[in-house]
């Protein structure tokens, strides 16, 4: 495993202070000035596991529907493995795992999740309540009920089909004729909107171990 070290720079006019692997030499040198550094702190080493929390659903999927941006996609993927997640629906627009540019975002949870990839998201939704899974959407509008304070189920029967929706429309029309619920995230502020993939995550979080 890769160690890694806080160097400061040795100029006290400058005192520029950053994390390198050990051994590298961008660490002699200030990135900011260019006067030599000095070892300034180690990390601890956090190869020991995080404390393991039991999710309250266990058969929970998510389907990401036309979701534009890698980064967006990678953000996801990792926190959907961290939060206990067990199938990824691939719909429209939204990169596989496999593409070549996901693999440094999602840091290896790429590997992790098992997915299946859909042309059409619809057609998916469908299927999948067909076969059993309530359809649970994260989308702004009147239908939607605050996540922070409805209560749901402590547990489920049915697996759960947690649906994110396109950064520019949302979850499309027809899924959302399909929920059984409808969440929105509390909030305040001007711009009334999140980044996609940090809404995932408050969402989940919520979901699973709120
Ligand atoms: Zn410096």
């Amino acid at each position: 495993m890769q160690q890694y070290e806080i160097r400061q720079c040795e100029a006290v006019e400058c005192q520029f202070r950053f994390p390198v692997a050990v051994g590298d030499p961008a660490g002699l040198h200030c990135p900011h000035c260019g006067e030599p550094t000095a070892l300034a702190a180690t990390p601890p080493i956090t190869d020991t596991p995080f404390p393991q929390f039991a999710p309250h659903f266990t058969h929970l999927e998510l389907l990401l529907d036309n979701i534009r941006s890698l980064y967006n996609v990678g953000a996801i993927m990792r926190t959907a493995d961290g939060a206990g997640v067990k199938h990824l629906h691939l719909g429209g627009i939204t990169a596989p795992p496999t593409h070549p540019k996901l693999t440094k975002t999602a840091l290896g949870a790429e590997s992790a999740l098992p997915w299946t990839q859909y042309r059409n998201s619809v057609y998916a939704a469908r299927q999948l309540k067909a076969e059993g899974h309530e359809i649970w959407v994260l989308e702004e509008g009147e239908t939607a009920v605050n996540l922070f304070t409805t209560t749901l189920p402590s547990t489920a029967k049915q697996p759960i089909l947690l649906v994110i929706g396109n950064e520019k429309v949302g979850v499309d029309p027809d899924i959302r004729r399909l929920a059984n619920r409808t969440f929105a995230l509390p909030m305040s502020g001007v711009k009334n909107s999140l980044n996609v993939a940090v809404a995932f995550g408050i969402a989940i979080y919520q979901i699973q171990f709120g």
